[in-house]
């Protein structure tokens, strides 16, 4: 049995990235990028007009005699006097022979004569050609995470593709005779089967939209046919429930049957403690306890930074918030506890039950605290460390 940092260590040290693939902007929400990004043109590609109003070239005259309209969209290729100005619109093309716009509140116009009540600052109203980037400059380093506004500026530059670690195929496999699919008569004796709907759940939040699941009987013959075949086609393979003591858990003797390198089984925690984790070739295996409750704390604490390692992300953890725990709290299990529990701005309360079967709790719950190993008292107001995770 190992401790809790120990299984993280390990965890990080054996995910591997994930290929990398070109992929098109336009579906790359969530990705990673495994190559820094150049512009390939100047944002602005020419110089633009940030205002309704008209251009003209900053001097001493206020008054001008208007010539001709930039709209968005044209480019306006004529001579342009001192003392004339140009009709404009936000995002239009500014003249060359013009350096500044005056915005048109701040002018009174009569046919074609304009009078400027208030003279602007040169070059104002004017986004310079490559303002907000230059042709060849970086626009994103290798690693960065497409968001939506990530999304925009690649589209604003023209990018259609970029290269990315691609996300990883996963498989869950959920094994237990007594599991009912959702939808179903209850049989007595039977309960439904939630913990591959929930950790479906958990992968979408992390961008992993597409998962298989597969369903086998308390067997070892069967189980090991269904690893094997998660194996030949899935990166990743989450199962759930018969990885712990009882007769009928095959689970572990299944992945070693078929070439899985156990890197660790048991973590000292709480709940949670029969996790197993090992390898083959570039492939993972997480076997989850199959009490709902320990199966996602799992999930969150262990499965979720290996996949964000495969998909390429940094920033591998759930974020560590410090928060005054509400309550005493007494841990004399010698084991490190994840509570389900409910943070507000400053404070942290331990939710009631915490039995790893339930899931009432963790559904209304937003972080689990940690209480490591080694405390045995954490007093009330005492800062604790809160994985959030909603
Ligand atoms: P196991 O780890 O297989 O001994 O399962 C531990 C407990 O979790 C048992 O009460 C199981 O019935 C329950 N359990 C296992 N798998 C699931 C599942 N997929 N959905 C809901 N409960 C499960
Ligand atoms: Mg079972």
């Amino acid at each position: 049995m190992i401790q809790v940092a120990e299984a993280l260590n390990i965890i990080a040290e054996n995910s591997c990235k994930m290929p990398i693939a070109k992929i098109k902007v336009s579906k790359s929400l969530g990705y990673v990028l495994a190559e820094a990004v150049y512009s390939p043109i100047n944002m602005p590609p020419f110089r633009q007009s940030a205002m309704d109003g008209y251009a003209f070239t900053h001097g001493d005259l206020t008054q001008f005699e208007v010539v001709s309209t930039s709209q968005a969209g044209d480019f306006l290729d004529e001579k342009i006097q001192q003392n004339q100005a140009v009709r404009i619109f936000t995002g239009a093309f500014v003249p060359d022979d013009t350096d500044t716009v005056v915005m048109q509140e701040h002018t009174t116009r009569t046919d074609n004569l304009l009078q400027i009540e208030k003279m602007p600052a040169a070059c104002a109203n004017v986004r310079e050609k490559g303002e907000q980037i230059k042709k060849g400059e970086l626009v994103f380093d290798v690693n960065t995470v497409i968001t939506p506004a990530a999304i925009g500026f690649l589209a604003c530059l023209g990018i259609t593709k970029i290269k990315v670690y691609e996300k990883p195929k996963v498989a869950i496999l959920v094994t237990g005779n007594e599991l009912v699919p959702v939808g179903n008569k209850l049989p007595k004796g039977k309960i439904y089967e939630s913990n591959s709907l929930m950790i479906e759940a958990a992968l979408q939040t992390i961008g992993i939209k597409k998962t298989t699941v597969f369903k086998v009987k308390d067997s070892l013959k069967k189980t090991i046919k269904a690893v094997e075949s998660c194996l030949a086609h899935f990166d990743v393979v989450l199962i759930s429930g018969g990885i712990s003591v009882g007769d009928y858990d095959y689970v572990k003797e299944a992945l070693l049957k078929n070439g899985v390198t156990e890197l660790f089984y048991k973590i000292n925690q709480k709940p949670g403690k029969p996790l197993f984790f090992g390898t083959k070739e570039n492939k993972i295996v997480f076997a989850l306890p199959g009490n709902p409750a320990s199966s996602l704390t799992c999930f969150y604490v262990y499965a979720f930074p290996a996949l964000k390692k495969m998909m390429g992300f940094e920033a591998i953890h759930l974020p560590e918030m410090k928060k005054k725990i509400n309550t005493d709290f007494k841990n004399t299990s010698g084991k490190t506890l994840f509570l389900k529990a409910l943070y507000g701005d400053e404070k942290v309360t331990v939710l009631e039950s915490q039995s790893s079967a339930m899931l009432n709790t963790f559904a209304v719950a937003n972080g689990l605290i940690v209480i490591p190993h080694d405390i045995t008292h954490v007093r009330a107001n005492e800062e604790v460390v809160v994985l959030p995770f909603n």
